[in-house]
């Protein structure tokens, strides 16, 4: 009984915010094209987890959410799923230069995770994934980025970096999630995340995710998003 009620809680849901879009019960609720749906069975992913099936209507409605859960809830496919749709509905693609969506991790691990899942639904649509973490050649991140994407994965300060060497602008940036936000600011990014933040046209749609909702992370949200929905999903935040 003890296990059933731990296991209860863990998925307890919490949602605030005005008018929340209703929730999901299938990736077929979403309303997603037959690509992201084979995508998606490709994973192996039968049904939304519980964050999923609130974030997705709530991120798809163009909606900023705050996302608190803990690790291996199903954040990543919860904000790239999405993204994916928000690109696809941008009006001629190519005109201009530089990411629609911007994601930033704390690590470069997180970093490339998040690039390997963004690529398996973004190939079939074209779209251009870069990875901007330390530990590899800015002379090759360069000039990758210079040749374009639609998404840039990065951890904070390599991004800072190519923003200051100019291997992108932001200026059709109108995606930005911030994963991991609490560790971010625990190994010192708050300066080079507000920096990004600032570069980014202020009607963008912003998501951020974070394990905590420490004060400095509660201020910042306060800051950067527009009328949030905030999803909890268990004993955290
Ligand atoms: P988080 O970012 O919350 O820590 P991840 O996005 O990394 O979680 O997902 C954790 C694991 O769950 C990954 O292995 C991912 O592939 C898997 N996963 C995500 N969504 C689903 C789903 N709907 N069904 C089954 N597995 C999923
Ligand atoms: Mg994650």
């Amino acid at each position: 009984e003890q296990d059933v009620n731990e296991h209860r809680k863990s998925l307890a849901i919490r949602v605030s915010g005005f008018d929340v879009p209703k929730s999901v019960k299938t990736f077929e609720d979403c309303g997603f094209s037959t690509e992201i749906m084979s995508a998606i069975k490709k994973q192996g992913y039968e049904k939304p987890t519980s964050i999923q099936c609130q974030a997705l209507p709530v991120v798809l409605s163009g909606r900023d959410i705050i996302g608190i859960a803990k690790t291996g809830s199903g954040k990543t496919a919860a904000f790239v799923l999405p993204m994916i749709v928000h690109i696809m509905d941008q009006p001629e693609l190519q005109k201009e230069e530089g990411p629609i969506g911007v994601i930033c991790a704390p690590t470069r691990e997180l970093a490339h995770q998040i690039y390997l899942e963004a690529k398996k639904f973004a190939k079939s649509y074209g779209i251009r994934v870069s990875a901007v973490y330390g530990g590899m050649s800015k002379l090759e991140q360069y000039r990758e980025l210079k040749v374009g994407c639609e998404v840039v994965v990065a951890t904070p300060g390599r991004l800072i970096d190519m923003l200051k060497m100019k291997a992108l602008t932001m200026t059709r940036a109108t995606y930005l999630v911030l994963d991991e936000a609490d560790r971010m600011f625990d190994l010192g990014f708050e300066p080079q995340v507000r920096s990004i933040v600032g570069q980014i046209r202020p009607d963008r749609q912003t998501l951020l995710f974070s394990a905590t909702m420490p004060r400095k992370i509660e201020k910042l949200a306060r800051e950067i998003l527009t009328d949030p929905i905030r999803v909890t999903v268990g004993e955290v935040g």
